[in-house]
Parts: C-alpha cells; sequence; structure tokens
C-alpha cells in the first residue's frame, strides 16, 4: 500500500515538469511534481522561446505576463548575428529580428526570457491551477504493474522516505534522466558533439553592443566558438563556448572542459569580447552538446518529455521548445484518460505523434550547430536546414487519432501558409471579428469549428465546445466549403475536418476517434 495516491506524478519540476504540472492542472487534474533541486533554475539558460511555446502561454493566460518580463531583460526585436568578438568585426546574420515574417501567421510573437524568469511564472500558474510542487524532493525508485505506478520518494532534508501510487508518471527529469535510465531506453544520434561550457559573467559591455541586436550573438575567432546572451544594458549575460582553437577538426578542439581554471574562463570571455572591459565570473557550468533522441518515449505507464526525451545542442533555441510541445502534447491526453473522457488508446498516440517530429527537431538542431560553430567538420551526415517557422507551428502530425486525409504527402512539416487547415497541422490562425484569434477559441476541451451561415445548431458533442465563425477568410483557410467543419484538439491540432457538408453524427464519429475510443 503506497502512503499517498494521486493521478500523475512528475518527476522534475524545472522547465517542462512545470509546464506539463501547468497544463494538467488547466486540464482539471491535480498533479504532484517532485524536484530535487531547492527551487527553479538557478542559469538563466533557455532564453529563446518559439511560437509553440508562446501559443501555449497564451492559452493558459500567462502571454502578457511573459512578455513585459521579457522586456525587463531583451529588446523585443533582436537578433542572431556572428561577430569575431564583440569589440570585432561582424561576420553573419543569421536572423535579422526575431519575429520577421511571423507577423499573420499567429495571434503572439517570439520572445527572449531566460529560463530562471519563467520557471517561477510556471510554477505560481501550475500551483493556481491545483498543482503541487515540492522541493528537495527526490524520485529514487518506480515500479509499474497495470494498475499503476509506485514511485519511492526521498526528502532530502530529513531523508526521509515515502511512496506515492499514481496512475501515470510524467519523466521530466533532464538530459541524463534516471528515469530512462532506469527504463533501459536508449538514446540514438549524433553523441558528444562538444564538451562545452557556458560562462556566467558581468561585464561592461553596453558600449560595444552599439545600436546591434543583441538577441543571441555568435563569436567565431581563432581561439574560440560559440555564443552569447547578453541582457538589454549589456551588463550581464552569458557566454557558451562550444570549441577552442582555429581547427576545429582536431578532437581537442571540441573538449572546452579539460584544464579549465578560473584565469582561463576570464581569458576567454577577454577574447570572445574582445577587449579589456572590466568584468567578473560569476559560475561556468559544464555541459555536452549532443543531438540525442529517446527510442522510445513511453514504457507503460511512464512518458518522457522534455530533455529526458531528446537532448540538443542551445544553437536555434530548440531544446526546451520541444519539451514544451511534448507537454503540450501528452497533458491533455493525460487528463482527458484520468478524467475518464478518453480510451487509454489514446495515450499510445504521444509517442507515434511526437516521436518523428523529435527526430526531425534533433536533426534541425544538429544542422544549425554544424552550419554555424563548426562547419569545416563537414556536412555528410547533416540534413538542410527547415525554417524555424516550420519546427515551430508547421508541424505535421499523424497517428490513428488524427485522421489523415488521402493521399498522404508524407510531409513532417510545412509553412504555417500552406497548412491550410489540414488534419493533424496546427489550426490556422485566423483574425475573428472582435479582434481574437480562432487559436484563442481553443480551451481546455475539444472545439468545433464552423462557417457562420450554417445554421445555429449546436454540433459540440459532449466534452467538446462549438463555434459559428463568420471571419472572411476562415473559410478558405482551414479548407472548407458551406457546410463543412474541423475539429481541433485542446493543443490547437486539427484532428479532423471536412471539407464539405457534415452532419452532426459525423462530428461526434470524429470526436470519438480523436479520443481514442474508435472501434
Ligand atoms: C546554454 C544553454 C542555452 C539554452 N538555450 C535554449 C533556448 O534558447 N531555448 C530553448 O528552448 N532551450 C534552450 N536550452 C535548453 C533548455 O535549457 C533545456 O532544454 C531545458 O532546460 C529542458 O528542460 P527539462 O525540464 O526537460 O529538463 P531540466 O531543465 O534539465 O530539468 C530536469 C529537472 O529534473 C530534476 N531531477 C532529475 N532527476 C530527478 C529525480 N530523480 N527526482 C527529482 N528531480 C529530479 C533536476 O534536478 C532538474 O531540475 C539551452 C540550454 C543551455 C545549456
Amino acid at each position: 500500500m503506497a502512503d499517498e495516491e494521486v493521478p500523475v506524478l512528475i518527476v522534475g519540476g524545472s522547465l517542462v515538469g512545470l509546464t506539463t504540472a501547468m497544463l494538467l492542472g488547466y486540464h482539471g487534474v491535480p498533479s504532484l511534481s517532485v524536484e530535487r533541486h531547492a527551487g527553479t533554475a538557478i542559469h538563466p539558460r533557455a532564453g529563446h522561446f518559439q511560437l509553440g511555446t508562446t501559443e501555449m502561454l497564451r492559452q493558459v493566460g500567462l502571454e502578457e505576463r511573459v512578455r513585459t518580463k521579457s522586456l525587463e531583460t531583451y529588446s523585443a526585436k533582436g537578433g542572431i548575428i556572428a561577430v569575431e568578438s564583440l569589440a570585432g568585426r561582424e561576420l553573419a546574420t543569421y536572423v535579422r529580428e526575431l519575429n520577421e515574417g511571423v507577423e499573420g501567421f499567429s495571434p503572439t510573437v517570439r520572445v527572449f526570457i531566460n529560463q530562471d524568469v519563467l520557471e517561477p511564472i510556471l510554477r505560481e500558474r501550475a500551483i493556481e491551477f491545483g498543482a503541487t510542487v515540492q522541493n528537495r524532493t527526490e524520485a529514487i525508485a518506480i515500479e509499474q504493474d497495470d494498475d499503476g505506478v509506485t514511485v519511492t520518494l526521498r526528502d532530502l532534508d530529513s531523508g526521509d522516505e515515502r511512496t506515492v501510487h499514481a496512475q501515470y508518471v510524467v519523466a521530466a527529469d533532464g538530459n541524463r534522466s534516471p528515469t530512462r535510465t532506469r527504463l533501459g531506453i536508449g538514446l540514438r544520434g549524433h553523441k558528444q558533439l562538444s564538451r562545452s561550457i557556458t560562462i556566467y559573467f558581468r561585464a561592461d559591455c553596453a558600449e560595444l553592443l552599439r545600436d546591434r541586436n543583441q538577441g543571441v550573438i555568435y563569436v567565431h575567432n581563432p581561439e574560440l566558438r560559440g555564443f552569447f546572451r547578453l541582457d538589454r544594458t549589456g551588463g550581464t549575460g552569458f557566454l557558451v563556448i562550444n570549441t577552442v582553437g582555429a581547427d576545429v577538426t582536431q578532437d581537442s578542439a571540441i573538449d572546452v572542459q579539460s584544464g579549465l581554471t578560473e584565469e582561463r574562463a576570464l581569458s576567454f570571455l577577454r577574447t570572445a569580447i574582445g577587449t579589456d572591459v572590466p568584468m567578473e565570473l560569476v559560475d561556468v557550468a559544464n555541459w555536452q552538446a549532443e543531438a540525442t533522441c529517446a527510442e522510445r518515449l513511453r514504457d507503460g505507464r511512464v512518458f518522457l518529455a522534455g530533455d529526458a526525451a531528446h537532448v540538443v545542442p542551445p544553437n536555434g533555441g530548440f531544446g526546451g521548445n520541444m519539451g514544451i510541445l511534448d507537454a503540450r502534447n501528452l497533458a491533455w491526453k493525460l487528463a482527458a484518460v484520468v478524467r475518464g473522457e478518453a480510451g487509454p488508446a489514446l495515450l499510445d498516440t504521444y509517442e507515434v505523434e511526437r516521436l518523428p517530429l523529435c527526430g526531425l527537431t534533433v536533426e534541425q538542431a544538429y544542422t544549425r550547430y554544424a552550419t554555424r560553430v563548426v562547419p569545416e567538420r563537414g556536412s555528410d551526415d547533416v540534413q538542410p536546414p527547415v525554417a524555424d517557422i516550420e519546427l515551430e507551428i508547421g508541424l505535421v502530425l499523424r497517428s490513428p487519432a488524427v485522421m489523415s486525409e488521402e493521399p498522404d504527402d508524407g510531409a513532417l512539416h510545412l509553412h504555417p501558409s500552406a497548412a491550410g487547415g489540414r488534419p493533424g497541422t496546427r489550426a490556422p490562425h485566423v483574425v475573428l471579428g472582435d479582434g481574437r484569434s480562432t487559436l484563442d477559441l481553443v480551451g481546455p476541451r475539444f472545439v468545433v469549428l464552423r462557417p457562420a451561415g450554417d445554421g445555429a445548431d449546436d454540433w459540440a458533442p459532449p466534452g467538446a465546445t462549438s463555434h459559428l465563425i463568420d471571419a472572411e477568410t476562415f473559410a478558405e483557410q482551414y479548407g472548407l466549403s458551406p457546410g463543412g467543419a474541423a475539429l481541433v484538439r485542446p493543443d490547437g491540432v486539427v484532428a479532423w475536418r471536412s471539407r464539405g457538408p457534415a452532419g452532426r453524427d459525423e462530428v461526434a464519429r470524429a470526436f470519438g476517434t480523436a479520443v481514442g475510443h474508435a472501434e
């Protein structure tokens, strides 16, 4: 007999664990998150948050708060450039302005916000939604049977142990995921790209930033390669170093950690800044750059999410964002099953839908690392780049819960202008008469969207809501003719549509399939 019962236990209370807890709460399901650290992240780490993430934040009512916080530290228009050093020549522009080219495709925008600032916001919202988060608590054993999962927890202050029985467990326990190891799930991909470091510092770089867009600044010079992220004052930030020395084809070049001393770290920092300004080392973190994906995302009642499921180099800013997409895909499914409104088969679709897309994103992060940091190491195993926007809001999901239309071209990503309401893609953003977006109609339950003019019938099956949309471009952007309908999931993905006239029964059948009740 376990000491406690919870519907869902989450191992790890950082970016992805907290997002999962928050989304479960949003869907009305309480959870227990355990985190071995005393608080949320202490280092900035993730800073570049993509549209998939900001649309989720908008859904849970955090968009404005996060944007306001972001502006305290960063310019809304930061870009991504490469320089010899902050004081030296500019070498390349990878992204001119963070939100260039996204207007019209989303009701929200990408933001720069540091992970250590975002996490407390997520934590607070998770608790408001009914989640319990316990810090200084470690999961030390997991056992599962047909009825659930028993997790042994240790209080790291008192040493006391207790057991919790959960219907499901989400392992959001990071890149070295003890849960993934315990379950014997391997990683595939590009292992150990470099033994990188991050130097957290204070320095007076204001003058050097000039009018430069300072979102992310790559540094390429004969001594080191990596990137800076600096706050808008140019006074604090971090420098990631992936390689040292001019010849990055040498294996010693990708080992930045060996022989690292405080003096050496300061010398790297001075080289990357390019001139002698006052500077102070705050901390140095060692980490391994890799681009790997778990072979499976599930073992019985345990699901992997975030860095536990995939690890990528920071180039492109995909790590945390990909984990948040995992959480968004998984949370509503777990909630629907726990509430008894969906069949357990729905949970099979998490891995089926996410694994190919995680594989794609891992390769794309690798492409950005290989082309931006170490182009000399060759491009034989490097996939051609896919536009960021397609990896954020243009992914194409396939599973038995998505009623794909035939013929299926097999595409894993599309530009949102081409998605056109196709099942498996994120529902198109169309501005409504009151200024809101069609995506603002997506709440904790499924929605049925139909062009206005087809009568006032409420077609929503029990557990869903229904809207008649009179925006001019709605029918065209969702690929519907008069009488058509689209069924959109709580994670904003189109599960099914009928281009031509559909009846209430057809919508109800599609809903049954979308929640895993299909025969
Ligand atoms: C320098 C740098 C820059 C980055 N920039 C970006 C960016 O711009 N955009 C982006 O999206 N991503 C970025 N990332 C990646 C991002 O930081 C990670 O992808 C993200 O932190 C993953 O979150 P997570 O919750 O899955 O894992 P983690 O943040 O690693 O959290 C896992 C948590 O689980 C806890 N834990 C582990 N085992 C147990 C246990 N047994 N019991 C209890 N708790 C446990 C750990 O203490 C930890 O807090 C960057 C990373 C680095 C290093």
